[in-house]
């Protein structure tokens, strides 16, 4: 079968012919790929600054954003059966005893570091024909949410960041259980993450801003007002001009990974707020930001900093509820993030190049 791979030694990235993989154990399943997504991820692995194969493997196979038909199951399978379509989760756990998160099966807190994460870190991923993995990490989805399900993935970063509001939120008095009309929200960036989170944030009732680059007659822009957000263009507002606009921010969720503009934003949090880091920035030259203003609101406003990757299986499943919702409230919004399909032939340059907002390859 054919599969997308790059070769950190030779700094290679081609398609290639690999064996079919077969279930090899009672709870494994197997799936025929029918949408793999691409993201930023993907590029910084094909541009080799991240990513690690298999052990013994000259190459990995990219891809970790799938969806798939469920076209053989092991004889201890009891909660997938053929013809089932399917979304399957990226990281596995540590081997070691001591991991609580990982022996939790929630290997997104692994304390060792020892995980390995399917097309990014010692196990291959899903740019391929065929996929075999245990059943514990594969999550059913209906067949209403075939075409737009692929993004199940990208959407359990914002479930997985929507979990840690709600727990850093118990601290508080209850008020966001009051009503989250009454607050404020700014997601950064409208790439696939930040318009999924701006999704995530209108759906849960918060008032939400979009602040980022773009025009307002970009695609990107038309989901933010299609979605009932709003947008807010950062070339033309300053960070300080947010809390001036917005009054009291209680959320802000990162979706740039560009850490000066985090920063800024962070410095206008407002009492009370919580600000999720989703995005990972490459590491280059030290930054100014202004550090005495962000601790003195941390300490003064009772500000919460939560950094989140990955998710667990609770985050996929309450996704694909939640992607059943978007796509009873605005379909056309939900569609549009897709905005280019490819077969996996062509996927080596879809990789390599940029463009649209989320380019998915499609088994033909
Ligand atoms: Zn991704
Ligand atoms: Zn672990």
């Amino acid at each position: 079968m054919k599969a997308l791979a790059v070769f950190p030694s030779s700094r290679e990235v081609r398609l290639i012919d690999q064996p079919e993989p077969v279930i090899a154990g009672p709870t494994e399943v197997k799936l025929r790929i029918l949408e793999a997504g691409i993201c930023g991820t993907d590029r910084e692995i094909a541009s080799f600054i991240y990513g690690a194969p298999p052990v013994n493997s000259p190459h990995l196979v990219i891809g970790h954003e799938a969806l798939g038909e469920v076209i053989d199951v092991g004889s201890g399978v009891t909660g997938l059966a053929p013809g089932d379509l399917a979304v399957l989760m990226v990281r596995r756990p540590c081997p070691h005893d001591h991991c609580i998160p990982c022996r939790s099966g929630r290997q997104d807190f692994c304390i060792t570091g020892d995980f390995t994460e399917r097309g990014i870190k010692g196990a291959h991923g899903y740019m391929t024909e065929f996929v075999v993995d245990d059943e514990r990490y594969i999550v059913k989805v209906p067949k209403e949410l075939r075409e737009v399900a692929v993004l199940l993935e990208p959407l359990s970063v914002a479930e997985k960041a929507a979990e840690q509001v709600r727990i850093v939120a118990e601290r508080l008095p209850g008020y966001l259980k009051v009503d989250p009309r009454n607050f404020r929200a700014v997601v950064l960036g409208a790439g696939p993450i930040g318009l999924l989170g701006a999704m995530k944030l209108v759906h849960s009732k918060f008032d939400t801003y979009v602040y980022s680059r773009g025009k307002a007659d970009s695609p990107n822009v038309r989901i933010v007002s299609a979605i009932g957000a709003h947008f807010i263009s950062s070339e033309e507002h300053p960070p300080a001009d947010l809390a001036k606009m917005l009054g009291n921010i209680i959320v802000v969720y990162e979706a740039t990974g560009v850490a000066k503009i985090s920063f800024d934003v962070l410095s206008v949090l407002g009492v009370n707020g919580i600000f999720i880091f989703t995005g990972v920035p490459g590491v280059t030259a030290p930054i100014e930001i202004d550090a005495e203003q962000i601790m003195r609101n941390l300490v003064l406003k009772n500000q919460v900093i939560c950094g989140t990757v990955n998710a667990g299986c609770s985050s996929f499943e309450e996704g694909v509820d939640d992607l059943g919702s978007f796509m009873q409230r605005f379909p056309a919004a939900v569609r549009a993030l897709i905005t280019a399909r490819i077969t996996l032939d062509d996927a080596r340059d879809a990789v390599l190049s940029r463009g649209g907002i989320k380019s998915v390859i499609t088994a033909a």
